[in-house]
């Protein structure tokens, strides 16, 4: 009887010593974070919130956006890449005028909303404008349009976008449109970029914004590799080796990004990590992926595109005020500061980087 009860109450003291540590390795972890956050440039390449201020009359905006300045403050977060994402109609003149005026309206209005938060707030147009504001301590923002449908077929249209300061374009979304094919519609239109794709490539070249494959078919993809002369990135696209859906993308498509400088940023929505009930999908599974592309091609070519307002997120990672325990996971994992730093940052900055010295390049 008595054997049983110190046996008992070892375990006991045993199982409260574990959590103990454990809470105690947390705590230190999360501390590392914040310090890693504060020194280290960090980025989001994909969010689709824009909409949640601009049509406050959506049942899901004001305090459940996932992503407000506020919030990329608690997270460590500094900057983010906010798209206007343009849902698919018709393919015809009329159509293309009106959801480009729809475009101009979007990012004008979230103009203002910046300059009116303007102690708080900043917007970048160029990989130089990063740093200076986060030492100001301002949350950053970048435009990038989701779907270049919004282009329709008429070139002028992409430097129209460059000057109201889009900087990436995400090519395709959910349909093949007049730039290229999808990896969600059911049959392939032009068997990767249109004729009038490539030179949107060019041209995006020429001006110094970022082709972003996310969406894309795997032909689109290659097409895009192939033709660009600057390293291209999937702004917010998961592994198809971990989650098997299209929208993924393989390990030879990760390859080929990585083996043009490009990036993978990996995107949170529950969908695309994984099969597991909504529950159990939580930031390690997150990390997994993440741990996947750089198993393949290494720290380089990875980072985060969380996707959020247009379905990222998840258990424990909500919106971008969690950004944070994505590092405390990988530091837990024994990534080194240097390799975390690349994730968070200094990929993305090195490509844009890269993007903007071929433009110039080619101005010459
Ligand atoms: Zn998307």
């Amino acid at each position: 009887m008595n054997k049983i009860r110190i046996l008992g109450t070892a375990a006991i003291l045993l199982a409260a010593m574990f959590f103990q540590t454990y809470a105690q390795d947390d705590a230190v972890l999360l501390k590392r974070a914040e310090q890693l956050h504060r020194e280290m440039f960090s980025i989001d390449t994909h969010n689709d919130a824009i909409v949640k201020y601009t049509h406050p009359w959506r049942p899901d905006a004001g305090d459940r956006t996932q992503v407000t300045f506020p919030k990329m403050k608690e997270g460590g977060l500094d900057a983010a890449i906010f798209a206007v994402f343009l849902a698919q109609g018709s393919r015809n003149k009329n159509a293309y005028d009106s959801v480009m005026a729809y475009t101009v309206k979007e990012i004008d209005f979230f103009k203002s909303f910046v300059a009116e938060r303007s102690s708080e707030a900043g917007i970048a147009y160029r990989s130089s404008d990063f740093w200076p504001l986060k030492r100001k301590g301002k949350s950053i923002v970048m435009f990038a349009l989701e779907n270049a449908y919004g282009i329709g077929t008429e070139i002028l249209n992409v430097e129209r976008l460059y000057n109201l300061g889009v900087r990436v374009i995400t090519l395709t979304h959910n349909f093949n449109n007049d730039v290229g094919d999808s990896s969600r519609d059911t049959v392939a239109e032009w068997n990767g970029l249109s004729p009038f794709g490539y030179k949107v490539v060019e041209e995006m070249n020429r001006l110094g914004m970022i082709v972003d494959v996310s969406h894309s078919s795997t032909e689109t993809l290659y097409d895009c590799l192939e033709h660009s002369k600057a390293p291209i990135i999937a702004s917010h696209s998961s592994v198809r080796a971990i989650k098997d859906i299209p929208r993924n993308l393989t390990d030879d498509e990760i390859r080929a990004i990585a083996a043009k400088g490009g990036l993978i940023q990996v995107a949170t929505g529950r969908w695309c990590l994984s099969d597991l009930p909504r529950e159990q999908v939580n930031i390690s599974i997150f990390c997994d992926h993440v741990d996947h592309v750089r198993n393949l091609v290494g720290a380089d070519y990875v980072g985060i595109g969380t996707d959020f307002d247009g379905g990222g997120g998840m258990v424990g990672f909500e919106d971008v005020s969690k950004m944070k325990y994505v590092t405390v996971e990988l530091l837990r994992r024994g990534w080194p500061e240097e390799d975390i730093r690349k994730f968070w940052g200094e990929n993305f900055l090195r490509v844009l980087r890269e993007v903007e010295k071929i433009s110039r390049q080619i101005n010459l």
